[in-house]
C-alpha cells in the first residue's frame, strides 16, 4: 500500500510521521476519504472542495492550491497502480514543538491509498443493524476534522452490540451516523437531517439527493425523531465507503419486517449507475 507524507511517496509500512506532527499530538487537522472505481474518481472535485472548506474552518492555510492537491491525489493513485481504491488524505498544521498556539510552519499533507472491494450484493440486500447513541460530539461537525473520539466510541459500542453503525441522537432527533448520513423513507418520501453545523455535508448525500430528484421521489431535509425512524418504512445510511446501505434493525427492533427497503436498494443501484457513467479526471 502506498503512502505519502510531505513530498515523499513511500510504502505505508515504511512511512513514519515525526513525533511533533500536530495531527498526531492534537488531531489538529482535517481529512477526506475519496473513492476510486475502476480507475475513475467519484466526485473528486466535491471532496477537494470540502477539504478546503474544512481547512478554512479551522484556519488552516496551506501553500498548496486546489490544483496541486488534485495533482497529488492523481499521482498517488497512479503510483499505487490500484483501479479500485480509497484515497485517505489529511492536512494538518504541520510539525512543530508541542504548543497549543498555531506554529509558523508549513502544513503537513499525508495520504494512504488502499485497495477497496465492492460490497457484495448479498451483504447489502441483507442490510445492517444499528444502535441509537447520544451524539456527544462538538458544535462544528460540518468540519471533517481528525478529532473522531466520540465517533470511535459510539461505533465501538455499536460493534460490541453486534451492530454496524451508531445512529447519533441529539435532543431526541437523529443527527447522522458515526461515519455516515442517515435517512428514513416514509410514504415514498425520503427524509434526512437538514445541513447545519451539527452534521457533515456528505458527498454521497449530495449524490443521493440528485438521484431522488431524478426519480421524482420527494427528498425532504427535515429533522426526525428516533420514534419516527422506528416507524419508518425504510432506513438507510450513506457514505463514500458504504454507498447506500440499508439499516434493517435498530436497538434490536426490526424496521418494518427487517428486510432491506425497496427504495433504498433502488437508490444504491442508481448510485452505481452514476459511478459507472461519470468519468471525473
Ligand atoms: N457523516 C460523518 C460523520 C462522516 O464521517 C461521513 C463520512 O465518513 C459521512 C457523514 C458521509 O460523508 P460522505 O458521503 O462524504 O462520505
Amino acid at each position: 500500500t502506498i503512502g505519502y507524507f510531505n513530498g515523499e511517496f513511500i510504502s505505508v509500512e515504511q512511512l513514519v510521521i515525526p513525533i511533533d506532527e500536530r495531527g498526531h499530538q492534537f488531531g489538529d487537522g482535517v481529512y477526506e476519504v475519496i473513492r476510486v472505481y475502476d480507475g475513475k474518481f467519484f466526485m473528486l472535485e466535491e471532496h477537494i472542495e470540502r477539504l478546503f472548506k474544512s481547512a478554512q474552518a479551522i484556519r488552516l492555510q496551506g501553500d498548496q492550491s486546489i490544483e496541486e492537491i488534485r495533482q497529488l491525489i492523481h499521482e498517488a493513485v497512479e503510483k499505487s497502480g490500484l483501479a479500485d481504491c480509497d484515497v485517505y488524505i489529511q492536512i494538518t498544521r504541520g510539525v512543530a514543538t508541542r504548543k497549543h498556539l498555531f506554529p509558523d510552519v508549513p502544513v503537513s499533507v499525508s495520504m494512504t491509498i488502499r485497495p477497496m472491494k465492492p460490497t457484495s450484493d448479498t451483504v447489502r440486500e441483507k442490510g445492517m443493524k444499528a444502535i441509537f447513541h447520544e451524539d456527544e460530539r462538538w458544535a462544528n461537525c460540518y468540519i471533517k476534522s481528525l478529532n473522531l473520539l466520540p465517533n470511535i466510541l459510539a461505533k465501538q459500542t455499536a460493534q460490541d452490540a453486534g451492530c454496524y453503525e451508531a445512529i447519533l441522537v441529539k435532543d431526541g432527533f437523529v443527527t447522522e451516523g458515526t461515519s455516515s448520513n442517515v435517512y428514513i423513507v416514509s410514504d415514498k418520501t425520503i427524509y434526512t437531517t437538514p445541513l447545519s453545523k451539527h452534521i457533515l455535508a456528505g458527498i454521497t448525500r449530495m449524490a443521493v439527493k440528485e438521484l431522488a430528484n431524478g426519480l421524482g421521489v420527494p427528498f425532504v431535509e427535515k429533522q426526525f425523531t428516533t420514534e419516527e425512524l422506528m416507524q419508518a418504512d425504510e432506513v438507510f445510511i450513506t457514505s463514500t465507503t458504504n454507498e447506500v446501505m440499508p439499516i434493517v434493525n435498530v436497538d434490536g427492533k426490526n424496521i418494518k419486517d427487517g428486510s432491506a427497503g425497496e427504495m433504498t436498494l433502488k437508490l444504491n443501484a442508481k448510485l452505481m449507475e452514476l459511478v459507472k457513467s461519470v468519468q471525473h479526471t
